[in-house]
């Protein structure tokens, strides 16, 4: 199979970790007989420094006309870079929100697995890290609260901020879907979140996941409320495979979700569109601060390359290899700094994306 790939480098440790992806990739293409065809184009702070702008139309076209992107990271240090002087339209976000609405991308995909061999890592009582977990939050990324209107008025001296949260059917619709077609490639059960005893939207937002899983009578589905959710992923996380919620309570929960791993560098994550297209990406930022001394934990990037085969490419096979190289390092020991524990043996990010490839 041919992949054509945009590959997002960015900022920071970004150029750092996609390489590595990218050796990682080239190992599976080795291994099961495929072409990977990858395509940089410039985003963010690297792009400001050649045109201008943190994303251009150019570099829009060119990621449409692939299969999927794989990103690194874009931003500096925001208190230091000139970056951040520029008007907020112009500096380096920017060009994440561009493309996000340029692609369509609804629907946000972030794993919460806790590997055993990190599980001191986990801010658990070890009674709930020992049992592990493994889910995925699927969070409805471009409407509801942070896209409706809002405005500040002042009413009789008395200021007044409004904003509102709105969803419409098909919006409800098209993330459900996705939420069940992810529940069929793992353990089939959906908990849907809402807050349906007090807000309209999440009424509609249950019965239309409702009508939904009717198509899906293999997948469980259960309905939680968002405050009890919050509680049950730090109580009994082990429970959950696929969460299926909007775009605050999402935020939120996916946040929650990634602290109770306790290691930013491992974390995936996915935006999708109603179509096999998806942006790949870790959930931590360009970390400025150990940007170019080769001792970035590429594992998040190496692991949402393998997301990127699952769902973009309906290549589960390889995916599973990548995930297994990913484990099978830790067991032997190997550490980049930031998941460093006593007894191990710490490698920097290039060492780590040789020991990962040469596992596939
Ligand atoms: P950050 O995630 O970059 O860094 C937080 C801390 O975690 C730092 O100490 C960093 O060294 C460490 N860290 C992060 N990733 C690591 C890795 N792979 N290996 C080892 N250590 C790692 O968050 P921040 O410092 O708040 O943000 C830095 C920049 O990244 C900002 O410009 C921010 O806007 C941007 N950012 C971009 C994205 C994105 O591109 N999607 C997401 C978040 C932040």
């Amino acid at each position: 199979m041919e992949l054509k790939i945009t590959c997002i480098p960015g900022d920071g440790i970004g150029p750092e970790i996609v390489n590595e992806a990218k050796k990682v990739l080239n190992k599976v293409a080795k291994k099961y007989g495929h072409t990977m065809n990858y395509t940089d184009i410039l985003m963010g702070g690297a792009s400001i420094d050649v045109h201008g702008v943190p994303l251009t139309d150019e570099a829009i076209e060119t990621a449409k006309a692939a299969d999927a992107v794989l990103m690194g990271s874009i931003g500096g240090d925001t208190n230091t870079s000139p970056w951040y002087q520029l008007p907020p339209n112009l500096r380096p976000e920017a060009g994440l929100l561009k493309i996000r609405k340029a692609l369509n991308l609804f629907a946000n995909l972030r794993p919460a697995y806790l590997y055993p061999e990190l599980a001191d890592a986990c801010p658990l009582k070890k009674e709930i890290s020992e049992a592990g977990f493994d889910m995925m939050i699927m969070r409805e990324l471009t409407g509801g609260l942070y896209f409706g209107e809002r405005k500040t008025v002042e009413e009789n001296g008395v200021k007044k901020a409004i904003d509102t949260l709105t969803y419409d059917e098909n919006e409800i619709r098209r993330i459900a879907i996705r939420g069940f077609d992810i529940a069929m490639k793992r353990r089939k059960k959906v908990t849907s979140v809402d807050k349906a005893n007090v807000l309209d939207s999440s009424r509609l937002w249950r019965a239309v996941v409702n009508e939904v899983a009717k198509d899906y009578p293999e997948v469980t589905l259960e309905h939680m409320l968002v405050d009890n959710c919050a509680m049950q992923l730090v109580k009994d996380p082990a429970q959950f495979d696929v969460i299926l919620t909007e775009n605050m309570f999402g935020d939120i929960l996916s946040d929650e979700a990634s602290m109770v791993t306790g290691s930013i560098g491992m974390l995936s994550s996915a935006s999708l569109n109603d179509t096999k297209f998806g942006l790949y990406e870790p959930s931590h930022g360009s970390a400025p601060d150990i940007a170019g001394k080769d001792i970035a934990n590429p594992i998040a990037t190496i692991l949402s390359a393998a997301m990127m085969l699952r769902y973009s490419f309906d290549l589960d096979k390889e995916a599973d290899a990548i995930e297994a190289a990913v484990k099978k390092v830790l067991e032997d020991g190997f550490r980049t700094g930031d998941i460093y524990s006593e007894g191990c043996e710490k490698v920097g990010c290039a060492k780590m994306g040789n020991l990962i490839a040469e596992r596939i």
